[in-house]
């Protein structure tokens, strides 16, 4: 290339001419094609039809000036200040409604990856935070990758969860730069990866410290024609056969572990696909849209799609421009749900008081919250940050500074209302003051205060760390503005807010219990309550409802019965209770507990008895979600589906209880096998 033709291309007109909308493109003096993804009037840049028909043009572009030799290279980077790519645009996935629009769909983005691959000047991807789906198997076809080093920074192929997997070649790709191991796993399990993780996969090429610093980084890989080195010959032979098929049986055990192949068939489909052309990544290319199209337009995919639009929905319920940031959280009560909900708060960069009457269950909370940090921080130096911004606060001296403070102490009405007397003196004007009450009468609580209208619910979930969602809970008297700040604050720890009524259970728990109370009757009437738990497992259920009652412990279940008028006189529950087995915690309930897991005979039981079991043990959580939903507790059917996916893991895959009944056509009454088993 000579040098004459880099200085005739400097600032290039091609933006212009290519009428670019989501992506800037411009030729710097040194003759380097700097192509900027910035999706117009999006805060993050997915790959919807226009940017990739953009980028099409930007790679026809760049392959003419590279034989006109006017072209040395070609960087991809974002325009965005947070992140790269986040994937395919998964709002555009429903204008695909037949295998054949997805194959058509995928043929020409598929080209352009190849082409990229074989543009004769160096492609180079920069990138600071996150790159996963879709963008990691667009940057997987350039010639070499850059990321920052930091922690933001990551890559993954979160299609899985999505009830598909990589569609753009990424499979044989990844497979190439990482062996087949370390790539099927990527892909099997959706895991975000870190950058220097995949750095050691191979999926990234080099790290740098800072996003300052990739334009340099870029520069001088396309100038010294840096190629990314593919997956070395030891971890390659793993994709020929027999390791091949061995691999995938491996893998096949493993998957069927987290899930059944019937709710969740995309990652069988894509053992599949590996263990018949693993060995031939062109012919794994090749054949992968085959095996990706059914899944696109299967129930199975439409669903999970919609479970991610329902979180979507549920973070909208906090508004973004309130102008109010929680900083500073204090917690009283540092028992089961007030030490966690401590922990989670400083795990989303918050700093907390913790208060408790006992000094010993203080110390004890807040010991317990080291295992989150862990988790959720990878250097000591952040983890002994986290430990600083957790505060044993005995006296209450945080009050006065806190944006909110959460209640959690023991559940009885006389002791909340007079904690919330004198905190109403103490907290600065403007903070929020929360219960987290599972079923005292908001109303009652704040009954005693000056401003009734301050106080909102916070219902959380136990445990806390997984639980993602948080009920916010408007009582009927709260103020609207501290609802939204309650929203806008559970969305800042990271969970999704669900505002809903003041009714007892709430949403979530009032539509739940009577789900667990009516197969609690059926195992007062006899059935098998191992066949129980497997009917709802089978169903999608992540556990039975035995299983669960024993888990959430007998008395807790006993005490929500007569709040909510639910269970039984003289039932088995009652009994249970009564001589002291209230399941998990005291080693047992209706099962008997070994090591943390129910002792099980794993019978077996009919397919088909199975699966009438579980429609008619959703039946009566179906009623009480139309009910709840007739009723106002929350303002729309996909919230109630986005209540009961979040707050009990109802069957991801079949889109919500309300949905799951207007897709298979059931009645939103008791069926008569529901009915007599209620009587
Ligand atoms: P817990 O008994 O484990 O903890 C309560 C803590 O509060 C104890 O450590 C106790 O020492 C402390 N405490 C009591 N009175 C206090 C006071 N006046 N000032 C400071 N500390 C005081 O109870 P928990 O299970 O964590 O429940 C707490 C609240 O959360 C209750 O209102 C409960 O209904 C609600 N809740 C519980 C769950 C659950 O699954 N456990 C779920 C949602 C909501």
């Amino acid at each position: 290339m000579s040098d004459t033709n880099i200085a005739a291309s400097t600032a290039s007109p091609a933006q212009n001419d290519l009428n670019l909308k989501d992506w800037r493109l411009s030729v710097d003096r040194e003759g380097i094609a700097w192509a900027v993804f910035d999706r117009e009037g999006e805060s993050a840049n997915s790959l919807g039809r226009r940017p990739l028909e953009e980028l099409m043009a930007i790679v026809a572009h760049v392959e003419d000036a590279a034989r006109a030799k006017t072209i040395r290279g070609l960087v991809l980077t974002s325009g965005k200040e947070k992140g790269f790519i986040v994937g395919a645009d998964i709002r555009e996935f429903e204008l695909l409604a037949t295998e054949q629009q997805v194959i058509d769909g995928i043929r020409p983005i598929n080209a352009m990856l190849d082409r990229i691959e074989r543009l004769p000047v160096p492609v180079v991807a920069a990138w600071h935070g996150v790159c996963v789906g879709g963008g990691l198997e667009l940057i997987l076809a350039c010639h070499y990758r850059i990321a920052t080093r930091d922690d933001a920074t990551r890559v993954g192929f979160p299609e899985v969860k999505l009830g598909i997997f990589p569609g753009f070649n990424g499979t044989a790709r990844s497979i190439r730069q990482a062996g087949p191991v370390a790539a099927m796993q990527a892909m099997l399990t959706g895991s975000m990866i870190r950058a220097s993780a995949a750095r050691a996969m191979g999926l990234i090429d080099e790290l740098v410290a800072s996003p300052g610093a990739l334009h340099w980084a870029a520069r001088k890989a396309v100038l010294q024609s840096r190629k990314s080195k593919t997956a070395p010959a030891s971890k390659a032979l793993l994709g020929r056969w027999p390791a091949r098929s061995f691999l995938a049986g491996k893998m096949r055990d493993e998957t069927k572990k987290k899930a059944r192949e019937d709710h969740y068939p995309a990652p069988f489909r894509l053992i599949d696909l590996f263990e018949a052309y693993g060995g031939d990544l062109d012919a794994m290319k090749a054949n992968e849209t085959r095996a990706f199209a059914p899944l696109m337009v299967s129930d199975t995919s439409k669903n999970l799609r919609r479970v991610f639009r329902l979180s979507e929905l549920l973070k909208a319920q906090a508004p973004k421009n309130l102008g109010w940031q929680p900083t500073r959280v204090h917690v009283i009560g540092a028992g089961t749900m007030g030490a966690d909900i401590a922990g989670v708060c400083v795990a989303a960069g918050m700093e907390v008081t913790l208060q408790d009457i006992s000094k010993e269950q203080l110390e004890k909370g807040i010991k317990a919250q080291s295992k989150l940090f862990s988790r959720k921080f990878r250097t000591k130096a952040t983890r002994d940050a986290a430990k600083a911004r957790l505060i044993a606060d005995s006296e209450g001296n945080g009050i006065a500074r806190a944006d909110v403070v959460i209640e959690a102490i023991v559940e009885r009405l006389d002791i909340k209302q007079k904690l919330f007397a004198d905190l109403e003196g103490k907290m600065k004007p403007g903070a929020v003051m929360a219960t987290n009450t599972s079923s005292l009468k908001l109303e009652d609580i704040s009954r005693p205060l000056k401003d009734p209208g301050r106080l909102i619910g916070l219902h959380f979930f136990s445990p806390v760390p997984q639980m993602p969602l948080v009920e916010v809970v408007r009582g009927a008297t709260t103020r609207e503005d501290e609802v939204k700040k309650g929203a806008a604050f559970v969305t800042a720890i990271d969970k999704f807010p669900l505002i809903t009524k003041d009714v007892p259970g709430f949403l979530v728990n009032k539509v739940l219990t009577p789900y667990m109370f009516a197969a609690m009757a059926r195992l007062e009437k006899g059935e098998d309550k191992e066949k129980i738990d497997e009917a709802a497992r089978a169903f999608g259920m992540p556990m039975g409802p035995i299983e669960l009652a024993d888990n959430v412990g007998l008395d807790v279940c006993a005490h929500v019965a007569k709040i909510l008028g639910a269970g039984a006189e003289g039932s088995r529950l009652e009994r249970l209770v009564a001589s002291g087995r209230l399941g998990k915690k005291t080693g047992e309930g209706f099962y008997v507990w070994k090591d943390g897991k129910p002792e099980k005979s794993n019978a077996e039981f009919s397919k088909s008895e199975i699966d009438a079991l579980g429609r008619d043990l959703m039946q009566p959580m179906i009623d009480e979600a139309q009910k709840s939903l007739d009723e106002g507790v929350v303002e729309n059917a996909d919230l109630v589906d986005a209540g009961l996916i979040f707050g009990t893991g109802f069957a991801p895959f079949r889109g919500g209880p309300l949905h799951y009944a207007k897709m298979h056509g059931r009645s939103t009454s008791p069926s008569p096998a529901q009915r007599a088993a209620a009587e």
